[in-house]
């Protein structure tokens, strides 16, 4: 089966939604291709995360996002976002995974688990969370090893390792020794991570410095076995006993989707991927680039707050071309 689209967007997060929305405001021909649920990754978040932005910056097209705290939850976001995708009746396919985009002379081709379609312009707003930044050490595929963080009950009374001292290595380990699980922290560097958000991060410091979470830093985790961990430190080997690891070393893009189609990425090791700003046309001719792919490696650039204005800039400039 093949269908026709003038625009095709790949990925139904908060920004690919955002493009769906500039699309339907001028009756566009558009179809949003998602592999999961709906808001994919926020719906992969922990359970009970909050947001560091304020709901306002996290609304798009100036729709009022109400929420009980300045900080909204997760669970208040899907909300927000399902709701502004139902009431505007946007066109999204969901659990369609787009493996390939192939650019031809005049029209793109793109191949999904389920059809193929084929369009004039292409928006790519896949994000980043996908794809694990992985330890690479043995027993990483155990089953008591983790690159996803959901809710702290089932490790209650066990022995945990969190791998990392970002915003979510952090909220891990703050919530699962709250909730009676042996926490110890295994860190790369010499401190908790400096963009963990301003009133968490002496939480942590001093759950850390009073002994309640176990700390190594300037360490690396070295082997995963069924029962225990080893840590290499600076000076040592220490074998712990433990029963689950939470790897929170970050996540990259789908790098090779956008290889694929002939997207440049800059040579160095933030693997940039090469757009023009004003427009967010990619070096590929009707292919454009939105939200955090934009960044690379760079995971830590573009945000919900930041990227939401990639999909005003792509909507003006395929009206220029119509
Ligand atoms: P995503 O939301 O990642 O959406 C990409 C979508 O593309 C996903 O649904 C994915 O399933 C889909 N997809 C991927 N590949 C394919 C494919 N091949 N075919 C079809 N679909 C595909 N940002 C803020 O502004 N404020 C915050 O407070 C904030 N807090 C955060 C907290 C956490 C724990 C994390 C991890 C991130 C946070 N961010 C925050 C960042 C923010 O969530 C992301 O920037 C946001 O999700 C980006 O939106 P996006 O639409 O670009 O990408």
């Amino acid at each position: 089966m093949k269908q026709n689209k003038d625009i095709i967007i790949i990925g139904a997060g908060p920004i690919g939604i955002t493009c769906a929305l500039e699309c339907e405001k001028r009756q566009w021909d558009y179809k949003v291709l998602e592999k999961g649920a709906l808001t994919n990754s926020l719906f992969n978040y922990p359970r009970n995360m909050t947001f560091f932005s304020t709901s306002e910056k996290l609304e798009i097209d100036a729709i009022p996002f109400i929420s009980n705290q300045p900080k909204p939850t997760r669970n208040e976001a899907l909300e927000y976002y399902r709701r502004v995708v139902t009431s505007n009746a946007l066109n999204i396919s969901l659990y369609e995974n787009v493996k390939k985009i192939d650019k031809k002379e005049n029209h793109f081709h793109i191949k999904t688990n389920k059809i193929e379609y084929t369009s004039k312009y292409v928006i790519i707003a896949t994000g980043f969370y996908d794809i694990p930044n992985l330890l690479n050490i043995p027993g990483e595929l155990l089953p008591k090893v983790t690159h996803y963080y959901k809710e702290a009950h089932n490790y209650a009374l066990q022995d945990v390792v969190v791998v990392g001292a970002s915003n979510s290595a952090v909220d891990a380990a703050l919530e699962i020794w709250r909730k009676g699980g042996k926490v110890t922290m295994v860190i790369r560097g010499k401190q908790i991570g400096e963009r963990v958000k301003y009133w968490v991060r002496p939480d942590i410091i001093n759950r850390i410095k009073e002994g309640s979470i176990t700390a190594f830093f300037d360490s690396e985790i070295s082997e995963i076995h069924a029962d225990s961990v080893v840590i290499k430190t600076n000076t040592k080997k220490i074998t712990l006993s433990n029963d689950y690891v939470i790897a929170l070393t970050g996540y990259l893009p789908d790098f090779d989707l956008l290889q694929h189609c002939g997207i440049k990425l800059s040579k160095d090791n933030k693997r940039i991927p090469e757009y023009t700003p004003e427009t967010m046309e990619s070096n590929i001719n009707g292919l454009y680039l939105a939200g955090v792919i934009c960044g690379g490696q760079e995971t830590h650039k573009w945000f919900i707050e930041n990227s939401r204005i990639h999909a005003k800039k792509i909507a003006q400039a395929i009206a220029n071309r119509l």
